[in-house]
């Protein structure tokens, strides 16, 4: 029987490579007195989720979903996780100093939704294992970011990487720019050993921070996170956060641009991560601009439709504000007037933030 799991491992670990992904892992699904779950826990417990009542979903007695596997998939016994390196060969947000634009995380630049792209490769992988095993006798599930599954604990688990302080899950060779993706199984396979902390005394990512949003290391108020008030909050943005926002438009990438991780990240060539024309960098006059039918044409299978447009509008209103530059002047005085009263009430703060109100 050993013999045979070591095979299926290695199979497994060839399926994942072949299906194009940069490291594959297997955990144990009990993590039992996990303390990175316990953390959960206890950060659901502290109101930290803000307007993502997702992450506080329970089963049928009352426990978090995310808490424990065994609350979504009893039968479960490992965890397959395979990570895939986005990482493009295009500037750092912390090198890009146009006023003019707006940032858009690395992730959603592409021209595909990654969870599309990663439920894809996890899916031949899977096809892999239960042709091995035979059909009939194990139970598999596949989860992207969208399921109750804390995927960076697992692949800490799995020896892809170690949580960096940042919070994001962080390999010695890729960096941090990684989608991950798992499979359940019901196989009892051998976990990989869990890799080592390497982040030592850094503290460059909590440093960076311009919402002061890091608590403690690997401890993030999301309700401060860029990420969350660009992607998550609906309607205004707390006054006293916009300023730190700077030019984002969607979502943050300084505390992973800033990590010493991500400084000879490897790059991918693949296609669907290179940038679209809108993704990457757009100009803020142009978003704040954009018509239902323009939002929709631009970001179609976008991760960027997240926010929505009145979202993107927002953001760019704030990022127009945080420029100083007069030559805004014009448009936020007539978004003082839009139909959105999101976007009017932030081009009223934009314009009072350049001295024009
Ligand atoms: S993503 Fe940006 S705002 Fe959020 S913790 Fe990192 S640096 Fe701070
Ligand atoms: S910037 Fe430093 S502390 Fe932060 S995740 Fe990277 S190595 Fe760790």
């Amino acid at each position: 029987m050993a013999r045979f799991i070591a095979q299926i491992e290695a199979i497994l670990k060839q399926a994942a490579t072949q299906a194009g992904f940069d490291l594959a892992g297997v955990a144990p699904a009990r993590l039992g007195d996990s303390r990175e779950l316990q953390f959960f826990s206890d950060w659901i417990a502290g109101g930290r989720a803000g307007e993502m009542a997702y992450l506080e979903s329970r089963d049928g007695v009352g426990r978090l979903k995310r808490a424990a596997l065994e609350c979504i998939a009893p039968w479960a016994r490992s965890v397959v996780v395979c990570a895939l390196n986005y990482n493009t060969a295009h500037p750092r947000s912390t090198e890009c100093h146009d006023p003019e634009r707006g940032w858009v995380s690395r992730y959603a630049w592409g021209y595909a939704d990654y969870h599309d792209v990663i439920m894809e490769r996890l899916r031949r992988v899977e096809a892999c294992l239960r042709a091995e095993v035979g059909d009939a006798t194990i139970e598999t599930r596949c989860y992207v970011d969208t399921g109750p599954v804390v995927e960076r604990v697992l692949a800490s688990y799995a020896g892809v990487g170690w949580i960096g302080k940042n919070t994001c899950l962080i390999n010695q060779r890729a960096g941090s720019w990684l989608f991950l993706g798992v499979i359940l199984t019901s196989l009892e396979l051998t976990p990989d050993l869990p890799a080592p902390d390497r982040c030592g005394s850094c503290t460059r990512c909590l440093d960076a921070c311009p919402t002061h949003a890091f608590v403690a290391a690997r401890e993030l108020d999301p309700t401060r996170c860029i990420s969350y008030l660009t992607i998550e909050k609906r309607g205004a943005i707390p006054e006293e956060l916009r300023a730190g926002m700077r030019n984002h438009v969607f979502g943050c990438d300084i505390c992973q641009d800033v990590c010493p991780w991500n400084r000879k990240a490897p790059t991918s060539a693949a296609p669907e991560f290179q940038p679209r024309p809108k993704g990457f960098y757009p100009v803020l006059a142009w978003v704040a601009n954009l018509s239902d039918e323009g939002f929709r044409a631009s970001y179609r299978r976008s991760a960027i439709r997240r926010a929505k447009r009145s979202g993107l509008r927002r953001n760019a209103v704030v990022a127009m504000g945080n420029s100083g530059e007069r030559g805004f002047v014009p448009l936020l005085q007539q978004l003082t007037g839009d139909s959105d009263p999101v976007v009017a009430e932030h081009a009223e703060w934009a314009l009072r933030k350049i001295g024009d109100l």
